[in-house]
């Protein structure tokens, strides 16, 4: 039926979809792998899709790895990838903070050492990496020492985070020349079983409501993601596929941008949630429809190999 959305691809329909697109942006945790395990089927997708002359793209919210670290994971389950190809949020917010901030200065970083080094690889210092350890006994709290050249306060996923950290965070963030920035607003990271962890959003949520003050984020469902990728490769938004397991984040993301899209079943949302959305009549979940859905990936080898 024309115009109607949340169709389960089929062969043909698989078919018709990739012959519509020229670039196919992949998310990575619950698309091509699940922790440290590929999807079955994934490797051989993205093969194909290159051989059929495809620009391919991996897009994560996920701040604890570097460029490099991906593609050594990825080759590790089998996948062939470039770290031109890689667009995490450990290298978006760095990207960030000096092409759209233009950021003079320092970071005073909630994060990973990955995050560290995406920000010194496009030549910007930071402070405030590892523990960061209550010092004294009756401590001041809001005279902790603080670097004067600090002049941005960037969120990631962090497993050092403090109170000591949450208010070094609200101390800068009172100057009012201090940007900030969140790498994304996942709340939660799922793990196999059923059971969840807290996400980044549960730390940014905590610096912003002690800052009284809101960061702009860089990840999914943030459109910087895919500027990042269409300004270092021709990407026209109406001939790319977004693939994804999240309805909040990835599919919003491709609704936001004008892309096609495509909600994968192997994560976190499912085909209800997905409908529930298009039933709600709510202007803003509408976003949150996906065009497709598959089960796995692996449904698109057949349309490939074909
Ligand atoms: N953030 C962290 C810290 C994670 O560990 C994960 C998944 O493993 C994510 C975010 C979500 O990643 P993705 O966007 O690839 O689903
Ligand atoms: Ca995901």
């Amino acid at each position: 039926m024309a115009g109607s959305k949340c169709v389960r691809l089929s062969g043909e329909l698989a078919k018709q979809l990739l012959a519509s697109v020229d670039s196919v942006l992949f998310d990575c945790d619950g698309v091509i792998w699940r922790g440290d395990q590929a999807i079955p089927g994934a490797p051989r997708v993205i093969e194909l899709l290159k051989e059929h002359g495809k620009k391919v793209f991996f897009v994560t919210n996920n701040s604890t790895k570097t460029r490099k670290m991906y593609v050594d994971k990825m080759s590790t389950l089998g996948f062939n990838a470039s770290e031109d190809e890689v667009f995490g949020t450990a290298y978006c917010s760095a990207i960030y903070l000096k092409t759209v901030c233009k950021l003079q200065g320092k970071v005073y970083l909630i994060g990973s050492n990955a995050m560290k080094q995406e920000l010194e690889a496009v030549g910007i210092q930071q402070t405030g990496l590892g523990p960061d350890h209550i010092f004294g006994k009756q401590t001041d709290w809001a005279n902790v020492p603080l670097e004067p050249d600090v002049k941005a306060v960037l969120v990631g996923f962090d497993e050092h985070f403090s109170y000591m950290k949450l208010n070094r965070a609200l101390q800068y963030l009172t100057r009012m020349d201090c940007l900030f920035v969140g790498t994304n607003r996942d709340t939660r990271l799922p793990l196999e079983g059923g059971t969840a962890v807290p996400g980044t959003g549960c730390l940014l949520q905590a610096v912003e409501t002690a800052a009284q003050r809101q960061a702009a984020t860089v990840g999914k469902p943030s459109r910087f993601m895919f500027d990042c990728v269409a300004s270092k490769f021709h990407v026209e938004p109406g001939r790319c596929l977004m693939v994804g397991d999240r309805l909040d984040t990835d599919i919003m993301l491709g609704s936001n941008c004008g892309l096609k899209t495509l909600l994968t079943l192997t994560g976190v949302s499912t085909v209800a949630e997905a409908e529930a959305n298009q039933k709600s009549g709510c202007s803003e979940r509408q976003g949150m429809v996906p065009d497709y859905y598959v089960e796995s990936i692996a449904d698109l080898l057949p349309a490939l190999q074909g």
